[in-house]
């Protein structure tokens, strides 16, 4: 198939800020898209060719938006895969494929995945409704800490809840749930894998996520990780592992605990561009946006060597601020050596809100870091 000035098209199911990063790659190519979102405002609207808004978990939805396309891919995991399932049957290339989805939008189905094909990672239970975790703690065969995380509809750490004491479950939802063994680990890390349909691979750098305490949702972004060439491997190695049981097409994001003995344990898995990846854009050869196109259309993957240490700050809204947005002090951090903002486009402000990222590059990675933190400092995502 002529990808290049055909008459082909690419279906993206979401319209937020991964969509709209991997239209800027598409526009690149001169790839005709089509975007599916179920808000009139999503980022996506102004950078495809068409845009239909609709719900991403009802069947025809997406069933009709993807008959109208050559290849269908996702930039967020919660969408109807049975329609999905029927577009594969069909004809319609769908990547990551409907089986991948089906896996990862579940997490209980997601550990079992690791179990079986021999993943390492946390130990965990899985919980049908919230009464059976209070047995559990009555009768002791479940102790504090562990980490309580619901089964599906998780996104950016909403969906979790490190539980230290009973009274850390009174507000949990009483849906089906993974409860995790609490790591103490070292450091959290990530690894995007990309494959092709000819099944060839590239991994991008190992990078290091640092955490805002508070919102359990990831702050900075450092590439490369601070560790050790043995551990970065190591990373690597379990990071191919389960690129090669999944056989997705298109990116996984691989997100990993790097323990106090040095194992890696995979925490979660997402088949598609992934935050963990922002920087790419700026500091490596190909960005994971990039890479994801070329990967679903089956063409050379790019070379993922970085150009620069990077670090990438997530901007999220203040906590005391909702509605119509301002980007305090944007233009200071553009004084700043090696300083990116990337806006993405929504109208609205809410607490802990991601509304964009800044990409901080540096042939030194520790000042990379040190501008960053300047960078967070400086800039606030407020409202009017
Ligand atoms: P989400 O799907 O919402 O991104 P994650 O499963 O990645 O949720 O969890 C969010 C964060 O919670 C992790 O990045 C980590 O900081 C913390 N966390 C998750 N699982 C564990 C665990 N088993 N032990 C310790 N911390 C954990």
């Amino acid at each position: 198939m002529n990808y290049f000035s055909s008459n082909f098209k690419l279906g993206i199911l979401g319209g937020g800020q991964l969509g709209k990063m991997l239209l800027n790659e598409a526009r690149k190519f001169d790839i005709y898209t089509c975007v599916l979102d179920a808000s009139e405002e999503a980022p996506c609207k102004i950078s495809c060719n068409e845009f239909f808004v609709g719900d991403l978990m009802d069947y025809d939805t997406v069933y009709y938006f993807g008959k109208n396309v050559d290849v269908l891919t996702i930039e967020i995991e919660n969408v109807n895969v049975d329609a999905l399932a029927n577009l594969e049957k069909e004809g319609v290339k769908v990547y990551p494929q409907a089986n991948t989805i089906r896996t990862i939008q579940n997490k209980v189905k997601q550990k079992l995945f690791y179990i079986d094909n021999n993943l390492p990672t946390a130990s965990f239970s899985r919980f049908a409704y919230k009464d059976e975790i209070l047995t559990a703690i009555r009768h002791e065969t479940l102790n504090f800490p562990f980490v309580w995380k619901s089964a599906q509809f998780g996104y950016d750490g909403m969906g979790v809840k490190i539980v230290k004491s009973r009274s850390d479950l009174d507000n949990l939802p009483n849906v089906e749930s993974v409860i995790e063994e609490f790591v103490p680990f070292k450091n959290e890390l990530a690894v995007i894998v990309a494959r092709n349909e000819d099944g060839e691979l590239a991994t991008f750098p190992v990078v290091e996520m640092e955490f805002h305490p508070e919102a359990n949702q990831v702050e900075y972004v450092i590439c490369p990780a601070r560790i050790s060439e043995e551990v970065a491997k190591k990373a690597e190695r379990v990071a191919l592992k389960a690129s090669s049981a999944f056989k997705h097409v298109g990116l996984l994001a691989v997100e990993m605990f790097l323990t106090e003995n040095d194992e890696i344990l995979i925490n979660e898995v997402a088949p598609r561009p992934h935050n963990s990846g922002h920087h790419t854009i700026e500091s490596n050869y190909t960005s994971q946006f990039e890479q994801h196109i070329r990967a679903i259309l089956n063409l050379p993957l790019g070379s993922t060597e970085k150009k620069a240490g990077g670090v990438m700050v997530n901007l999220v809204g203040e906590e005391d601020h909702t509605g119509d947005v301002i980007y305090k002090n944007i233009g200071k951090i553009m004084h700043m050596k090696g300083v990116t903002p990337h806006i993405y486009g929504k109208k609205q402000t809410r607490p802990f809100r991601k509304m964009g990222h800044v990409t901080i590059i540096n042939q030194d990675v520790s000042q990379a870091r040190k501008i960053a933190g300047d960078v967070k400092q400086t800039i606030q995502v407020i409202s009017e």
